[in-house]
């Protein structure tokens, strides 16, 4: 309407400078008028060609007429957008701090299975680049043929274990959860520990089974020996069986007994009932146990260089060290000498058992502690072991934040000593009242 006005203005103006100043004038007068309409709007032109170069950067010109309708109508188009891509911005920020804070790797993969997006990680998990590798496929990057034939198959109901070579041999567990068109999140954990168990676990029960399988199989067959009408014993075999039908029963009895053990102290995380032991009096009595096993085969010497207390589960310390003496009492061939002593080092104390045995190779220090693990297996079944003493050992030991220390050669004997920190050591005058059992 306004431009409507305008025009229709400077005709009036013509009409009215024709009569006074004659046609030319009338003529050059809505010229003017005209151009400086014109220029009016290409000034309006200009502004909003301006304007439209980075729209969302500055304000909608300003102007009249027809110009004001347009450019109002563009200003609450502009807002509604500024407003939307604002919305947008938070939302994909929330989204990536989410999957930053994921304890797993995420993936974000298109229709061809190229990186849209990944959190760091999965960059760590997968060797990805978050700046270089979005736009490139995911197989070309990790490339693993048991991934590439995943991707391929479709089928996402298992997720897929994946054994890198990188990373120290991590173990992953891929799950693939397709959404949008055909978009695919990728969602990567790290199981390497709990395949660690899962073998542990296997592991174990196979051991146990072995463990048992052997003094069973002898009992039973006593047992249908002596139970068999046909077959007919004279007295002396008959004891001579009987008697081995309970030296493998103790063995079950001691198996089973040190895996009970194991159990409690495995499934109860705190040392337990503590209290200030007097451990020389404790080392006394390991002394005397250590003797009467021995049957006078050995020397066993116990020195005390202080008579510190410990503050500490006397059950479970009596077992760890009985475990130790009786080690070294079992391995070390007749004759030999056992040593027992209790000492300060710096702030620590330590309780040490050396023996003159055989000593062990290097390559089994570091195994002596796993379960079921020994040097030499028939040595140890010979002595009634169960492979758990040094597996109980270490537990009660670490229950008391306490280390293990093996010093060992071949042929020059072993020593084993644990290590108990300066919190639990206390001086002998503090110990009463005696808490050996
Ligand atoms: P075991 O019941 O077989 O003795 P342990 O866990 O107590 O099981 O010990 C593990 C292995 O460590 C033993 O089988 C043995 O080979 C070795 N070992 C332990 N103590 C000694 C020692 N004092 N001298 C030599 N070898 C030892």
């Amino acid at each position: 309407m306004r431009s409507a006005w305008a025009l229709a203005g400077i005709g009036i103006v013509g009409l009215i400078v024709w009569p006074i100043a004659g046609p030319v004038w009338a003529l050059a007068t809505v010229c003017l008028g005209l151009l400086l309409l014109l220029a009016r709007h290409a000034a309006n032109l200009a502004a909003l060609a301006d304007w439209l170069r980075d729209p969302l950067a500055k304000p909608v010109p300003q102007g009249g007429g027809a110009w004001e309708q347009v450019l109002v109508a563009l200003y609450h188009f502009v807002r509604a957008r500024i407003k939307q891509e604002r919305q947008l911005a938070d939302d994909l920020t929330r989204f990536r701090n989410a999957g930053l804070a994921l304890p797993d790797g995420v993936v974000l993969l298109d229709a061809h299975d190229h990186i849209e997006w990944c959190n760091p990680i999965a960059s760590e998990y997968l060797g990805l680049d978050e700046q270089r590798d979005p736009g490139q496929p995911l197989v070309n990057i990790v490339r693993h043929p048991d991934l590439a034939a995943y991707l391929e198959h479709g089928e996402y109901a298992e997720p897929l274990t994946l054994r890198l070579a990188r990373g120290g041999g991590r173990v992953l567990s891929l799950a693939i959860i397709p959404y949008g068109e055909a978009q695919k999140l990728l969602l990567a954990s790290d199981i390497t520990l709990a395949e660690k168990v899962e073998t542990m676990r296997r592991d174990f029960v196979a051991n146990v089974s072995h463990e048992l399988k052997s003094p069973l199989t002898v009992v039973a067959g006593f047992l249908e020996t002596l139970t068999d009408s046909e077959v007919k014993l004279d007295e002396e075999r008959r004891r001579g069986y009987l008697e081995m039908m309970r030296e493998h029963t103790r063995r079950m009895q001691r198996l089973v007994e040190d895996l009970l053990t194991l159990s409690a102290l495995e499934s109860d995380r705190g040392p337990g009932d503590e209290t200030l032991v007097d451990v020389p009096a404790l080392l006394a009595g390991v002394r005397e146990e250590a003797l009467a096993l021995s049957g006078g085969r050995h020397r066993v010497a116990l020195s005390i260089e202080d008579p510190l207390a410990l503050f500490a589960n006397a059950q479970q310390l009596r077992s760890a060290f009985g475990n130790l003496v009786s080690n070294a009492v079992h391995y070390t061939p007749a004759g030999g000498d056992i040593r027992l002593s209790w000492r300060r080092r710096g702030a620590q104390a330590v309780f040490s058992v050396s023996d003159s045995g055989p000593g062990i190779e290097p390559r089994h220090i570091p195994r002596l502690t796993e379960r079921f693990y020994r040097v030499d297996h028939s040595r140890s079944r010979e002595t009634g072991g169960t492979g758990l003493g040094l597996a109980i050992v270490k537990h009660v030991l670490t229950r008391h934040q306490a280390t293990l220390e093996i010093e060992s050669e071949p042929g020059k004997g072993s020593s084993f000593s644990a290590v108990f920190p300066a919190r639990r050591v206390k001086s002998a005058a503090d110990a009463a009242p005696v808490a050996s059992t």
